[in-house]
């Protein structure tokens, strides 16, 4: 089964987000920090990563940095799901290594289509400048 890394510190969000995962048949395992994340997504084999911008310690933008600084992390989907998009945020989101993002709330009817998606769109255009 494809696993998916959940970073969220907010329970429910991550219960929410978890159901439209399992649902869609991935196996969901949640981290409630940006440091627990990254050691998660070091050590384990993720289909994509779902990343919390606002994170309690190390924020999301800081924690996908570190995850991309791993030389088998450089291409894995990691999604921002943040509450905060406005445009320098965006940007700043994007410098990061974010692959895409969607602001909450989340609609959990639609979020694991628009990600599967974005993530093949994202891999085609990769696809295409190689
Ligand atoms: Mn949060």
């Amino acid at each position: 089964m494809k696993k998916v890394l959940v970073i969220e510190d907010n329970s429910d969000n991550a219960k929410l987000i978890g159901y439209a995962l399992k649902r869609h048949g991935y196996d969901v395992i949640v981290a409630d920090s940006g440091v627990k994340g990254i050691e998660l997504a070091q050590n384990q084999i993720f289909a994509f990563i779902l990343m919390d911008i606002d994170l309690p310690g190390i924020d999301g933008l800081e924690a996908t940095s570190r995850i991309r600084g791993s030389m088998d992390l450089r291409e894995i989907p990691i999604i921002a799901v943040t509450s905060y998009a406005m445009a320098g945020d965006v940007a700043r989101i994007v410098a990061a290594g974010c692959t895409g993002y969607f602001e909450k709330p989340i609609d959990p009817l639609t979020i694991v289509d628009d990600i599967e998606s974005l993530i093949s769109r994202t891999s085609n255009a990769a696809g295409e400048k190689r």
